[in-house]
């Protein structure tokens, strides 16, 4: 019987516990985490990752976190954001871009119409870098790897990348954010616009205007090509 080749099987069978003393939930409670979710099924696919996240202890980030940071928002949206790695906050609170930054980067994305259920938002690292330093290449090539399987999962339209850490790794480049943001990119495909990231804004108000002008080239991109992602599309 099927039964007997399935480790759960054997151990209830262990503990002289027949079929008939199986609650239904129990076995509701299995079905739901035994299959793997349908590649279509983008929510599920996260969810799975976001597990693995949790869990990670692959770089020496993970011993000084207090939660790791996975990206929240809409996965179907076809809209990536990626900023950096988590600040104080997002430590605390498990989620990106809530401190300072995270506030202003909202009303930046609302001056063009997009709340946070219009796009996901991640970072290239997962846990908080100490003393909020830019994470080191190695650490970001370690954790990138969840983001890569992020953006598999989730199959974006566009990436919009935050400030120069995210920009110059997904783009492999040296060079500086002033030229970066000039033009569209492309990662695997994917069109790239680089803007900066917002604690920079907090800290020069005169760059204001230039993520102004990105913000009107990433809504007329949008429009053409329709999006975000209308869910069930
Ligand atoms: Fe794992 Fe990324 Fe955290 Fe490093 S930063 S421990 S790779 S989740
Ligand atoms: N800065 C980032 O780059 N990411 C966050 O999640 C918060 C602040």
């Amino acid at each position: 019987m099927v039964r007997k080749a399935d480790p759960f099987w054997e151990a209830v069978g262990s503990f002289g516990v027949g079929s008939v003393f199986v609650l239904p939930e129990w076995v509701a409670g299995r079905a739901e985490e035994t299959p793997p979710p349908p590649p279509g099924d983008i929510r599920g696919q996260m969810d799975i990752l976001r597990e693995q996240v949790e869990g990670c202890m692959k770089c020496p980030l993970g011993r000084t976190r207090n939660n790791t940071v996975f990206g929240e928002g809409n996965p179907r949206s076809g809209i990536l954001v990626i900023g950096e790695g988590p600040g104080a906050t997002e430590d605390e609170t498990g989620r990106p871009f809530v401190g300072r930054s995270g506030k202003l980067l909202d009303k930046i994305f609302e001056s063009i119409g997009l709340n946070r259920e219009c796009l996901f938002i991640a970072n290239i690292v997962k846990c908080r870098p100490p003393n909020n330093r830019a994470p080191l290449p190695l650490e970001a090539e370690i954790c990138g790897r969840y983001l890569h399987r992020q953006m598999e999962i989730m199959k974006p339209g566009i990436i919009v990348a935050l400030g120069a850490s995210a920009a110059r790794h997904i783009l492999d480049t040296k060079r500086g954010i002033g030229v970066l943001r000039e033009e569209f990119h492309t990662y695997r495909d994917v069109p790239v616009l680089v803007t900066y990231h917002p604690a920079a804004l907090l800290r020069s108000p005169l760059l204001k205007r230039p993520v102004w002008e990105d913000m009107k080239k990433l809504k007329a991109f949008l429009d053409s090509a329709g999006l975000p992602r209308k869910e069930g599309s």
